[in-house]
């Protein structure tokens, strides 16, 4: 079995704890591998290695680090199968899907190797005579970084690269569930040739996160997993007096509009309701089927489901594979049960489903006549269960989203583009869909939501995760006048 353990000052380190975790592979239920844990003192000595490696980073060349992050670039593309190879092997998600996630998140690399374009400052020339004003932003020191089950890979380097590129030094805490594609993109890290301890990684569990949290020299935190961890991780960590950004869960709602392409909405509520099987904080949990639009919409939706081959994601034919533990499928099968009872329509029961071995999956669920009071609405499932809720008017779907408690992404599918562009003013949610279900933001716009889907200021990735990870110093200064210089330069004197 795969011993899993921590990397600190660049080498793999063994725990000081003996307490570990099983890692398991989804789609045969099988232990894999056992995860170390790491003690308050492996923190420390994480962020100890981080922070001796900052006295030097933060002062290596912008085209030096440029050159690194090439460089790193250009491996994490080299070895983008074996990252998806071992995110389907933990995680369960197929093949195609984890390449997808590597995709994503070499986007956020590439951003990151323009660092030098993002980090001119400004500059105000004789602000007053013989006064000139700039302003540059400074890294921060040592940051943290706690990333959920998932996207392993993904959500990492939307923090890491950015942080680096702009001389922090990185403690990252991934997941316990699936530490092995995150260990790799560290390990490929270091092979880039960053010096040890710009990037290290411990593994573990609520000790090592609460150890980042009250640390003296973690600077600033960011965070992204589900919103009552969020919202702890927020309070904690500012109360220690750092930058947090806190990322959390959503329910994201898809308004399908009377006028809308049927077969464009069903293709995309298919995909994005049950793609990685709907363990994706961008999944659409909720169709608003507005007025008429709804007995087809749901027709088109079901007819699609049948088709849906769902097995291990090492197998090529797979368009979705399990849940990530035994005890989440069962809580999502849980979800489908009560649903029922509370009235909603089972249209397509994923209960039904049968599987061969012990891994843990469940069919896709369509859940049809949805209330806002039932548990299935107001409940995170983050699982393969869609809810339409049926609604008369382009209004009643708008304060549906409103007074919805999260509000990460939301989407419409309309052909009047004046009803399109009246949600994305109405919609209350950080990303909006305009025909297109999943808007996460490319690299080079920056992702996160609204109200309990994320707490601090800034939002994760892009311009918004350099403004993350550096602070502001203005420098105002002033040099004698060359008219009034006691050193004659052969300036007129009359300016
Ligand atoms: P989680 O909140 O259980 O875990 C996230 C991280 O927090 C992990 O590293 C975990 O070890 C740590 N953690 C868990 N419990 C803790 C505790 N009591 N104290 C301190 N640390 C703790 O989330 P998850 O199940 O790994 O991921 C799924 C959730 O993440 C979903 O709610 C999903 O919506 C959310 N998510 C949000 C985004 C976003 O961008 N908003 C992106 C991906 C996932």
């Amino acid at each position: 079995m795969q011993q899993i353990q921590h990397l600190i000052d660049g080498s793999s380190v063994a725990s000081t704890s003996d307490r570990t975790s099983p890692v398991f592979n989804p789609a045969t239920g099988e232990q894999t591998g056992e995860l170390a844990l790491a003690s308050v003192a492996d923190v420390d000595a994480a962020v100890a290695s981080a922070k001796a490696a900052f006295a030097t980073w933060q002062s290596v060349s912008v085209a030096r680090r440029a050159k690194l992050m090439f460089a790193y670039r250009n491996l994490v593309v080299e070895n983008a199968d074996e990252i998806a190879a071992r995110l389907t092997a933990e995680h369960g998600k197929v093949l195609s899907d984890a390449g997808g996630e590597v995709a994503r998140a070499i986007e956020n690399i590439e951003f990151a190797c323009g660092l030098a374009d993002q980090l001119k400052g400004s500059h105000s020339e004789q602000a007053s005579t013989g006064v000139d004003v700039y302003s540059v932003r400074r890294p921060l020191g040592v940051v943290a970084g706690i990333t959920p089950f998932n996207f392993p890979a993904m959500v990492p380097l939307w923090m890491i690269p950015n942080a680096v590129a702009c001389g922090n030094t990185f403690v990252l805490k991934p997941s316990e569930k699936d530490p092995s594609a995150p260990l790799l993109i560290a390990e490929l890290f270091q092979e880039a040739g960053f010096p040890p301890g710009v990037l290290n990684v411990v593994q573990g569990d609520k000790v090592a996160v609460d150890r980042l949290l009250e640390h003296p020299d973690v600077k600033a935190v960011s965070f992204v997993g589900s919103t009552p961890i969020a919202h702890y991780v927020y309070e904690t960590g500012t109360h220690h007096g750092k930058r947090v950004q806190a990322l959390g869960g959503a329910k994201n709602h898809m308004v399908v509009l009377p006028d809308a392409d049927i077969d464009l909405a069903a293709d995309s509520a298919v995909s994005a309701a049950y793609g990685s099987a709907g363990e994706r904080c961008m999944a659409i949990s909720v169709a608003v089927a507005v007025g008429d639009v709804a007995d087809p919409l749901v027709d088109a939706i079901k007819v699609r489901m049948e088709k849906l081959v769902i097995g291990p994601g090492t197998d090529q034919g797979s368009e979705m594979g399990p849940l990530i533990t035994e005890a989440h499928r069962d809580k999502v099968a849980g979800y489908i049960d009560a649903g029922a009872d509370a009235g909603a329509t089972v249209v397509v029961d994923g209960r039904d489903a049968e599987f061969d071995g012990d891994g843990y999956f469940l069919g896709v669920t369509l859940l049809d006549h949805v209330t806002p009071d039932m548990t299935v609405y107001t409940d995170e499932i983050f699982g393969p269960v869609l809810c339409v809720v049926r609604v008369d008017t382009y209004q009643e779907g708008v304060d549906l989203i409103s007074s919805n408690p999260w509000g990460n992404g939301a989407a419409i599918f309309t052909r009047d583009g004046g009803a399109a562009r009246q949600f994305q003013e109405d919609a209350d949610a950080g990303m909006v869909g305009i025909n297109v279900p999943i808007p996460v933001p490319v690299g080079y716009h920056s992702f996160g939501g609204w109200k309990d889907s994320a707490f601090g200021d800034t939002t994760m990735y892009g311009p918004e995760g350099i403004h993350f990870y550096t602070r502001p110093k203005v420098v105002t200064s002033r040099w004698p006048d060359p008219a009034g210089s006691a050193v004659n330069l052969g300036f007129p004197t009359n300016n």
